[in-house]
């Protein structure tokens, strides 16, 4: 039997719905329905397939404005973040409702005969969420996972369940067929590893903490499971002296400070010229207190509340007073606020360097040259994002290959396109999502010869 979770608003602390924790047999239960309907929804002409996720990416549409005042309501987002959020699981799946009529296999010159590949679908994939980008995770992974023929089960976090509940709920709207999307609720330890363990779950696409991301890796090599990893991230945003320094620094408090700082793409390390540093700090300080850290629900509000009082209290364990250079202003009262907070570090190898802090705290340091640049920025266990100031083009795409890291911006800090590959260099993840070719993570490639050959 399952029991009943509280979902929070961060913002006021205030109790705003509960949801079902879903025990270990109605878990097993919707896997079972995922792979019952499985064999149908391969058989759904690409068509019709395309059709229906067009069908379900205007659904969303219609629904845009609800979704996001349930995630702002839930996870503290900022109305224009969630109102970007529920617009992008809508855009990520029209883009893959293109895939199902064009993912073609091969044919490929053979001698004595005629070869040809199919893309199969894998069959069940579960997907597990973190409660940082609930509604855009989501969708990176159900969309494409639709689009290739797989039925989904989709574990959301259990502090911000809302929104995936709903898509849940619009997906049937739309005409998916029952069972085909499901959304279960509950804990890590039981639905999500449930996903890892059951035979009939034949993919993992896991976002949230190394930790966990390593135990799922294990558990799915148990049954040479699929799987892809988004984890955490150290990113660096680099800006040489020759830089429009006004521009990035006035963009640079948004590389890190959006979502408070609970961004896996977070540009939490400021890695500037030596040359331009005093100037640059000139320029961002003003910046950083200018952040609009208000209610949620406010629309010129640019940052909110963390998402719990834990998340909170283990942000400040890494801030020591002695390295704190300038902090901007959050509001009083209730609701899990921190002020965005810049550090000038006197140490990389200290603990607010190195490690993923999740929350509004960047930390700066000076480089003298391209190379120690690189060297600094390579210095992590991560490898996800980053960002690279520059007038010089040439310099900055040598610092780009350089630069040990999945997703890169040159002149910008924006990470993510649906249209574009997504994902992390060494303990940032394993596998890409989005772009073109994010069906072939959700595929097998099978290879027919049929013989020409008179008998
Ligand atoms: P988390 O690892 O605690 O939880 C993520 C999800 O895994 C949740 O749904 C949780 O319930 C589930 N889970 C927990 N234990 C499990 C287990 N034993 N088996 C299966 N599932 C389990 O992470 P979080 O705190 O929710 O999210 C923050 C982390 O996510 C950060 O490290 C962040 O960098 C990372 N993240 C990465 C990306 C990316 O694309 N690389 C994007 C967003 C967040």
């Amino acid at each position: 039997m399952s029991t009943e979770q509280r979902v929070i608003n961060p913002a006021t602390e205030q109790e705003i719905a509960s949801v079902a924790v879903h025990d270990l047999d109605e878990t097993n239960r919707a896997i079972e329905r995922a792979a019952a309907v499985a064999p149908a929804w391969k058989k759904v002409a690409p068509v019709d397939r395309a059709r229906l996720l067009r069908r379900f990416a205007d659904v969303v549409d219609d629904h845009v404005e609800e979704l996001a005042q349930l995630e702002v309501a839930n996870a503290g987002h900022t109305i224009s973040n969630a109102r970007w959020e529920a617009g992008n699981v809508r855009d990520v799946l029209m883009y893959y409702s293109g895939a199902p009529e064009r993912h073609s296999g091969r044919q490929i010159p053979v001698a004595g005969g005629v070869d040809l590949t199919f893309y199969e679908p894998l069959g069940v994939v579960g997907i597990i969420v973190p409660w940082n980008f609930p509604m855009p995770i989501a969708g990176w992974g159900l969309a494409p996972a639709l689009a290739a023929g797989n039925t989904v089960v989709l574990k959301p976090a259990t502090l911000t369940p809302l929104t995936a509940l709903r898509l849940g709920e619009l997906a049937l709207e739309a005409g998916i067929p029952e069972g085909v999307f499901q959304v279960v609720t509950g804990d890590g330890a039981m639905v999500g590893n449930r996903f890892v363990t059951h035979p009939a779950i034949r993919k993992v696409c896991f976002t949230g903490s190394n930790a966990v991301g390593r135990r799922i890796m294990e558990g799915c090599a148990e049954q040479v499971k699929r799987v892809t990893l988004e984890l955490g991230g150290k990113s660096a945003n680099i800006i040489f002296a020759d830089a429009d320094l006004e521009k990035a620094a006035a963009s640079a408090p948004y590389a890190v400070f959006d979502n408070a700082g609970q961004d896996c793409c977070a540009r939490s390390r400021l890695l500037v010229q030596a040359s331009a540093y005093e100037r640059f700090m000139e320029l961002f300080e003003p910046a950083v207190k200018g952040v609009k850290v208000l209610d949620p629900a406010s629309e010129s509000s640019e940052m909110g509340p963390l998402i719990t009082a834990a998340q909170r209290d283990s942000v400040r364990d890494y801030v020591t007073e002695t390295e704190v250079a300038f902090r901007g202003s959050a509001p009083e009262g209730p609701g899990y606020w921190m002020a965005p907070t810049v550090l000038e570090t006197k140490d990389t190898t200290s603990r607010a360097f190195q490690e993923e802090i999740f929350g509004p705290v960047v930390s700066v340091v000076r480089f003298s040259d391209e190379a120690e640049a690189i060297e600094i920025a390579n210095e992590s266990p991560f490898g996800l994002s980053g960002s690279i100031w520059s007038r010089d083009i040439g310099r900055a795409l040598r610092v780009a290959r350089g630069v040990e890291t999945g997703a890169l911006s040159v002149n910008s800090n924006s990470s993510v396109r649906y249209s574009t590959p997504f994902g992390g260099f060494k303990q940032s993840g394993l596998g890409r999502e989005l772009g073109p070719d994010a069906l072939l993570g959700f595929s097998e490639e099978k290879n027919v010869f049929i013989s020409t050959e008179e008998s």
